[in-house]
């Protein structure tokens, strides 16, 4: 079973990840990659923060 990258569609081999054409392999698993891990990660948290500040200035407002 191959794990695909769902962000930047790199494969995962055992040499790490690779950009690979998608092909005849059969089965894909999507995943993240390390990179694209964190990057989704700190995205995350960016909306996390901008959601709690949004929710502070609807209380502020009240
Ligand atoms: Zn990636």
């Amino acid at each position: 079973m191959q794990t695909v990258c769902c962000v930047c569609q790199k494969t995962k081999s055992q040499t790490g990840w690779i950009h690979r054409q998608a092909g005849k392999e059969g089965k894909i698993s999507h995943g993240y990659c390390p990179d694209c891990f964190h990057r989704t990660m700190e995205l995350a948290q960016g909306w996390l923060l901008a959601r709690n500040n949004g929710n502070q200035g609807l209380a502020l407002g009240r």
